[in-house]
């Protein structure tokens, strides 16, 4: 079983000091399932290819087996050249420190996102292509995928479970490795050791940064603990409190309710869900990202303007209150048909919210990691890049005004930073001028002839070619 990493970063072998594996020093390891070899087919300054092969020893396997009888069939017929978790060892075997991030000669490449590209030549697939595209895509890859046949001799045999897969992206080595770690067994749906706590442990800490906010996170975590319900359960539990995903169904659902109680008096969130419905009003497919309870939805779903409307979150919990508050299950299928919830992320690319006239971004950004801002902006401006993009978050100026809001402190718990007006403005004239967008500003709530209003809210149109 063979995975290829390329990279054109210049010069391309730097890879080598990233891999901590030397380009001009074939290298080569025993581990207790066959033996592991890193060599370079191709190393120049401006493409670099490493190649991770590993032998299976089919018969040293089957000898070694541990009482596990579905083991026997599997292993003599495909392990040795399907990609298996076995090949998840390897990686961690031959580039354990690059996953972890760390590079001795080259930390500062280490820590950047740099052109990559993997393939993996014979990758088992239980879910078919569409499965394999869902879990690559999100994380900002372009997913290249050949479906094998069963016999190359016999073509009408028909299609086989494995794919010829290449995926690209600019990600750092150490994000591109704790992927495949993760995901090559959650493709091919098992595991060859025993699955127990340990397995947990992996799962977080190869996930961290990623997995929590990963659509399929669900799927992951139980295909990666062998469907196990109860680690299953206790893994996506954790997932959830992990630190840099505060748990979205919760502080989602405090998200509303708190502001609303600190911001109520003007009864501001109303005031601005209209000004987003006035700002959009003439696209006719609109999505509401981070849609939360599907408050604008609501609002917009009255408007038969609209042909199609969208409401896209993180949280499931906050998804099924929209469903409910939208009455969906008990409405005409015409009115059904218009409207469409769909649980994804912000932070990874998704296909199914390309091509739409306008999207609204209602007090999100606030809730995101500054770190993940990046991510956001490319999610939304390079690859859904609605014609119209209304966003709004608090004016951090304002909250001086506030009479229950303590001095220096957010509107809400869950806020990862509150912008000025000028930092909002410079932020939002960076992400149009980078993205070919125009961008206007209005204010949102009473006016402060000091602090400006409560909440500042950008419209962004798409420059015309
Ligand atoms: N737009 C709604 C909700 C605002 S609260 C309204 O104005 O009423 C913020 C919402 O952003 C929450 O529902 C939260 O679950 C969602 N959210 C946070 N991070 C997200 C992410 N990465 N992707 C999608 N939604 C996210």
């Amino acid at each position: 079983m063979v995975l290829a990493i390329t990279t054109t970063h210049h010069p391309a072998t730097d890879l080598g000091y990233l891999l901590h594996k030397n380009p001009a020093r074939p290298q080569s390891t025993e581990t207790p399932f066959g033996r592991a070899n890193v060599y370079y087919p191709e190393a120049g300054e401006e493409r670099c290819t490493a190649v991770l092969a590993l032998e299976i020893d089919p018969i040293g396997l089957v000898r070694n087996r541990r009482g596990d009888a579905g083991l026997f069939d599997q292993y003599v017929n495909d392990r040795p050249y399907a990609a298996s978790s076995f090949l998840s060892s390897a990686i961690a075997e031959m580039f354990g420190t690059a996953m972890g991030g760390r590079s001795k000669e080259r930390p500062d490449l280490a820590a950047k996102p740099i052109p990559l590209q993997a393939r993996i030549p014979v990758l088992p697939c239980r879910g078919g292509e569409s499965f394999l595209r869902r879990l690559f895509e999100p994380l900002g890859y372009e997913v290249e995928a050949t479906q094998l046949p069963l016999d190359e001799n016999f073509p009408d045999w028909g299609e086989s479970a494995y794919f010829d897969m290449t995926i690209r992206g600019e990600v750092r080595v150490s994000e591109l490795l704790s992927h495949l770690y993760l995901l090559i067994p959650v493709l091919d749906d098992y595991q060859h050791y025993w699955v127990g706590e340990g397995a947990i442990e992996k799962l977080l800490s190869k996930g961290k940064g990623w997995l929590p906010t990963h659509p399929e996170r669900e799927e992951i975590a139980e295909r990666y603990l062998r469907r196990q319900k109860p680690l299953a359960r206790k893994a996506l539990a954790r997932l959830s409190a992990a630190d840099d995903a505060p748990d979205p169904d919760e502080s989602a659902q405090e998200a509303s309710s708190e502001e609303e109680r600190i911001e109520k008096p003007i009864s501001l969130h109303e005031l601005r869900l209209r000004q987003v419905h006035e700002a959009i009003k003439g696209a006719k497919r609109v999505v509401d990202l981070g849609c939360g309870e599907g408050r604008l939805l609501q609002l917009l779903m009255r408007d038969m303007s609209f042909e199609e409307i969208v409401g896209m979150d993180v949280s499931i919990a906050s998804l099924e209150r929209a469903a409910r508050r939208l009455k969906l299950d008990s409405q005409p299928e015409r009115v059904a048909n218009r409207i469409k919830l769909l649980h994804g992320s912000l932070l990874y690319r998704d296909r199914r919210l390309e091509g739409y006239d306008a999207a609204a971004v209602v007090e999100v950004v606030e809730h995101l990691d500054p770190s993940r801002l990046a991510s956001f902006e490319r999610v939304v401006f390079e690859f859904m890049k609605p014609n119209k993009v209304v966003l709004t978050t608090p004016n951090q100026e304002y909250n001086a005004l506030f009479p229950t809001l303590p001095a220096a402190s957010f509107r809400h718990k869950d806020h990862r930073f509150e912008w000025t007006r000028r930092e909002f403005e410079d932020w939002a004239g960076a992400v149009a001028d980078r993205h070919g967008y125009d961008v206007a500003f209005e204010a949102v709530g009473p006016l402060d002839e000091n602090l400006g209003a409560p909440s500042q809210m950008a419209i962004f149109n798409r420059r015309a070619k």
